[in-house]
């Protein structure tokens, strides 16, 4: 079977994926065991979700949601977010950090969804398939190929992997890829690994066993669930 997030970004999958889909399956449900599915706080709205993501980027889970509940409160629409000045934006999603930068950008993406779709660009967006979703959304103002991908599994329920900080370094210390990859091979390596359907139960385990157990600085590997599949956690002595 074809895997859709490398179709997406025209990588073609490696040859280890077999070796490597197995333990990850053993990996989901050792996760998935531990931690449930828990909501992150994302939206099934596709337009909330954009908003939210470009939010969450370099910055702290409490922020992003802070100043994601500000600027649903006082923009109720997406006219009232394309039509406002740039420094109400600003001060609005401030606590998410990079004000101008970031409000800026958002500014354009309420625009650029109204000129395109009308007031309404949710149901559209559900209705458009996997590879004019991703293309669409890509076209969106400064939204990458993890933002993009992010909408698409949380908001337009495609089997999707964007891989974020936390798959990054979980997936890393396992072995799937080598230390030091740049997020863009791994972004193009790591969904060919994840077995079909288990996208987002994966992605949402490894966001919380990244924060709470797999931490960047000193992970707690006599903590951890995963161990025994771990490269890194067999040589460490912590
Ligand atoms: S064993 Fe350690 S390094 Fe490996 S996944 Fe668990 S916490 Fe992370």
């Amino acid at each position: 079977m074809s895997n859709l997030t490398l179709a997406l970004l025209g990588r073609k999958p490696s040859r280890q994926v077999k070796k490597w889909q197995t333990k990850i399956q053993k990996v989901t449900d050792l996760l998935v065991a531990e931690y449930g599915t828990p909501s992150l706080g994302n939206f099934r709205d596709p337009v909330k979700e954009i908003f939210y993501i470009v939010l969450s980027a370099r910055t702290t889970e409490s922020l992003y949601k802070e100043a994601h509940k500000r600027l649903s409160r006082e923009f109720l629409n997406l006219e009232a977010i394309a039509n406002a000045p740039v420094a109400k934006l600003r001060k609005c999603v401030a606590t998410a950090g990079l004000g101008k930068k970031r409000a800026v950008q958002i500014k354009a993406i309420a625009s650029k969804l109204l000129s395109d779709f009308g007031t309404r660009p949710a149901g559209k967006l559900r209705r458009l398939s996997a590879e004019e979703a991703y293309a669409y959304l890509r076209s969106l103002p400064g939204v990458g190929p993890k933002s993009a991908l992010c909408v698409m599994m949380y908001s337009l329920g495609f089997d999707v992997f964007p891989v974020d900080a936390h798959a990054h370094r979980v997936l890393c210390r396992i072995g799937l890829i080598k230390p030091g990859a740049k997020h863009y091979h791994a972004q193009g390596v790591l969904p060919g690994f994840v077995p079909p359907g288990s996208s987002k139960e994966l992605h949402v385990a490894l966001i919380v066993h990244g924060r709470q157990i797999c931490e960047p600085r000193v992970p707690l590997c006599n903590e951890c669930a995963i161990r025994m599949f771990c490269n890194t956690g067999r040589d460490s002595k912590s």
